[in-house]
């Protein structure tokens, strides 16, 4: 134990015969050694082993004048207090200020930068943080040369112990806030060589059901293909193809009241844009980019949006939510079940009965679909098999009638009743002997709400 113990003393001589280190920086290069200090109690710990050592032979008189010298040291390269203090009782006054050789000085600064951050944070709303750094390479390559040059082989990285260090002191500074390391609400970045902090706020998460009460409006923003944005003669230069969205009825209110810098929208599928989404609604999240409030009144915002989309879109059940959930009702969204009602035309005079018989030769089948002629621009050419549970008919009259259809999800109804010249199969106008039966109108009136 001794030999340990004058190993580290002699290898702390040494470096604070040369170098000159804050407690922190010295401390941290044996931080490995003892648990439950900090680096900074180590530092004054062994810089006050090494002085008493010293001390005790200048007054034996054993090399009084090399360690006296030593003391110097320790009251120069180490900035040490009792250091100076001791050498005044022999008439030698060391008042230099020397910063520290690694740090320059930051491990002494944490007051500076609890300042900075309360100043970016201001009314930023958030329950938990994590603290980050950037430190420019030169202070992290003394670091490692001195490591090297005294083979320090117990030290921490001056960011863990400066992340750390701030996390602890930001945490007795802000009110009823905790430490996340996992999914932090706000990450806290220092950024030394320009002095300055970055908030990094992560997207807040809303889940909710909306219906669409309206026709001829898209799930999400259309951007003109033709101008991309720009505006052209094709989009009466308004750079989109459709006047709103459900995304856009629902995302200002959320943002404008998140104080948000954006967001994205996640549905779970999605309706054509001349159906409407009827019953409980279709299952959505939206994330809000850089969101200042997160204490949201949900019903509040419900009652905001309602009022602000009123009679084309309204939303119901919304919930705090996390990406997880994108995911999850993403997933969902081709097994959920959903059901239909559409307005079906026929070309031509069909007998009641055969209509009828439609509910017994869709109820309970699976179909294959192809890709549908509609859509191929956007998605992939292949067949997906899809599972109608039940179809059920009403309305009849010679050349319409009222279908209700309770699907797999992510199937295509137009196609199932059309065909799509037989890219779909079975379907309605081939059963009805080869009619072009077309839908008029479509409704999604339920979609599972299991999830
Ligand atoms: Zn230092
Ligand atoms: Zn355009």
């Amino acid at each position: 134990m001794l030999w340990c113990n004058n190993l580290i003393l002699e290898t702390v001589k040494n470096i604070i015969g040369k170098y000159s280190l804050c407690d922190n920086c010295l401390g941290r290069q044996f931080a490995l050694l003892i648990t439950g200090l900090s680096n900074e109690t180590r530092g004054k710990a062994l810089k006050t082993v090494l002085l008493m050592r010293a001390h005790k032979r200048v007054v034996g008189n054993e090399n009084k004048e090399e360690n006296l010298k030593l003391i110097e040291k320790i009251a120069r390269n180490g900035q040490f207090i009792p250091a100076r203090k001791t050498l005044e009782k022999y008439g030698i006054k060391v008042d230099e200020k020397k910063d520290c050789y690694i740090c320059m000085g930051i491990m002494n600064n944490f007051d500076h930068y609890v300042k900075l951050v309360k100043n970016i944070i201001g009314s930023v709303e958030f329950n938990n943080f994590l603290v980050g750094s950037k430190f420019p390479s030169t202070i992290m390559e003394k670091e490692d040369s001195l490591r090297a040059q005294y083979k320090l082989n117990w030290g921490e990285t001056i960011k863990g112990e400066f992340n750390r260090e701030l996390g602890k002191l930001l945490l007795s500074n802000f009110e009823d806030k905790t430490v996340e390391f996992d999914r932090p609400e706000i990450v806290i970045v220092i950024n030394i060589k320009k002095d300055e902090v970055e908030l990094n706020i992560n997207p807040l998460f809303i889940f909710g059901r909306y219906l669409k009460l309206i026709r001829g409006i898209p799930q999400t923003h259309w951007t003109c293909k033709n101008c991309n944005g720009q505006g052209c003669e094709e989009c009466d230069n308004k750079g989109y193809k459709y006047k709103t969205s459900v995304e856009e009825l629902i995302s200002e209110k959320v943002i404008e009241i998140c104080e948000g810098s954006g967001s994205k929208f996640h549905g779970a599928g999605r309706e054509d844009i001349d159906a409407l989404m009827l019953g409980t609604g279709r299952p959505f999240v939206i994330e809000i980019k850089n969101p200042k409030k997160l204490f949201i009144d949900l019903d509040n915002l419900k009652q905001e949006i309602n009022a602000y989309a009123k009679e084309k879109v309204q939303v119901i059940d919304l919930e705090f939510s996390d990406r997880d959930r994108i995911r999850n009702i993403k997933a969902n969204a081709q097994m959920a079940r959903k059901t239909y009602r559409a307005t079906v035309k026929i070309s031509s005079e069909i007998h009641e009965n055969k209509i009828k018989n439609l509910e017994t030769l869709l109820s309970d089948v699976k179909i294959d679909q192809r890709t549908p002629n509609r859509v191929l621009h956007r998605r992939a050419d292949k067949v997906r098999r899809k599972k109608i549970y039940s179809f059920s008919v009403s309305e009849i009259s010679s050349n319409q009638f009222i279908a209700t259809i309770n699907t797999q999800g992510g199937t295509y109804i137009k196609e199932l009743i059309s065909g799509d010249e037989g890219r779909t199969h079975p379907n309605v106008s081939e059963l009805l002997g080869g009619v072009e039966c077309i839908v008029q109108k479509l409704d999604v009136i339920e979609v599972d709400s299991k999830y």
